[in-house]
């Protein structure tokens, strides 16, 4: 069928989209409605950590579809209580509650944390966030997220989001008052450009937070399951936070998020959350298949290797063109342009023949990449020998 004669006029306009309609995926490819191939470095925003269409997922989805699908979140169901035993067994925390998207959990976190604020600290409800932070598209989140105009646009919005400096402590400090309940980030700003918070800024960000007994939230909605090469980002920097949220990867391409606490935090009282969906047998069946492939033996070890190379890739890469260098943390990593090329590189590598490569760049200056975890290494060096291409071509 041709592009023209689906009627994509159909669908509400939020985005710019290309002119292509996917029709299948596998593994760490993707093919159009003309059944052109491409090498996916994007798998649905760094969601699909296992690739397009993963066995295990199919498997999980037909099984659990024969048996239940949702009995309602009032009741308990068996794949849910399998998958939050897994991840407080591989975490540092100790309740879940499951939400659709990584902006419910985060909403959840936020009012988690103003709960808290009001239990403990004389009412207090303020969560200290940061620029360039992305935390979701809901009202309060938008207001917590660091972008900037994104606490107004839809004014009246939820108040109550000093934002303060990644990697600089004192910026923190300087914020904190009697009105302040949490800090917020994410280990690895991804949508802001993948900026990693240093291990010392998140150990300092520790020791001030008990400090002033106040709440440390990760929202590791992306650097979580595996992403930036354990099993969550918090675990490079040695510190326990108290919450924490999941999203993307955690489902391997269905809808499904979680917000994690300490016992202590875990303050809720019936009325206070809660959803429809949130937690059904159906996506948590298919959740308990995704951790076990991760938490399998050798899984996080091969996720390492593969950063390594693609790291060193991306290196040579930059030295042979004259870019700026990479950064980032396990396999989710950024090539510094040093010069504003990223959308017209992504869009000439969607057009590349015979087959395309699709591409994110989350500024004018830098590509990310997010590929599946268990990216093979020929998938790595066909990706870099395209962008060395496009590259070429580029300067031409
Ligand atoms: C994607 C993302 C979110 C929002 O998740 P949705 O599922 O799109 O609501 C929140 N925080 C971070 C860090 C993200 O990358």
């Amino acid at each position: 069928m041709e592009f023209s004669q689906y009627n994509v006029n159909a669908l509400m306009y939020i985005t710019p989209r290309p002119e292509l309609i996917f029709t299948e995926g596998s593994g760490m490819w993707l093919t159009d409605h003309q059944g052109k191939r491409y090498l996916d470095y994007l798998q649905g925003w760094a969601v699909n950590c296992l690739g397009h269409s993963p066995q295990c997922i199919q498997d999980a989805l037909v099984t659990q579809s024969k048996k239940l699908l949702n009995p309602s979140p009032a009741f308990y169901n068996a794949p849910a209580i399998e998958l939050a035993s897994l991840l407080t067994a591989n975490s540092c925390f100790d309740r879940v509650f499951f939400t659709n998207s990584g902006a419910e959990a985060n909403e959840g976190a936020i009012k988690l944390a103003r709960k808290w604020g009001q239990l403990n600290k004389a009412g207090a409800f303020e969560i200290i966030t940061f620029d360039h932070a992305f935390h979701g598209r809901t009202l309060a989140t938008m207001s917590a997220s660091g972008k900037p105009g994104w606490d107004t646009i839809f004014a009246p919005q939820v108040s109550g989001f000093p934002k303060a400096d990644l990697n600089d402590i004192a910026s923190v400090e300087k914020l904190i008052s009697d009105k302040t309940v949490a800090v917020m980030l994410e280990p690895v700003q991804g949508e802001g450009g993948v900026l990693p918070a240093s291990r010392e800024f998140m150990q300092a960000l520790r020791a001030l937070t008990k400090k002033h007994n106040i709440l440390l939230i990760v929202d590791e909605v992306q650097t979580g399951m595996g992403r930036c090469g354990e099993l969550f980002a918090y675990q490079l920097s040695d510190i326990e936070p108290d919450i924490m949220t999941l999203g993307k990867g955690i489902g391997g391409g269905v809808p499904l998020a979680a917000l994690l606490c300490r016992d202590e935090i875990a303050c809720f009282v019936p009325g206070d959350q809660g959803g429809t969906y949130n937690g059904n047998p159906l996506i948590t069946a298919v959740g308990v298949a995704v951790i076990k492939e991760l938490l399998a033996p050798g899984f996080m070890s091969s996720v390492k290797e593969k950063s390594e190379y693609l790291s060193k890739a991306l290196v040579a890469l930059s030295e042979k063109h004259g870019l700026q260098g990479e950064r980032g943390e396990g396999l989710l990593r950024a090539l510094k342009l040093g010069s504003n090329i990223g959308g017209a590189l992504v869009e000439a590598g969607r057009n590349m023949e015979p087959v395309g490569v699709l591409l994110n760049s989350p500024r004018p200056d830098l590509l990310r990449f997010m590929p599946a975890l268990n990216v093979s290494i020929a998938e790595i060096d066909q990706m870099i020998s395209m962008l060395d291409e496009l590259l070429t071509q580029a300067k031409k």
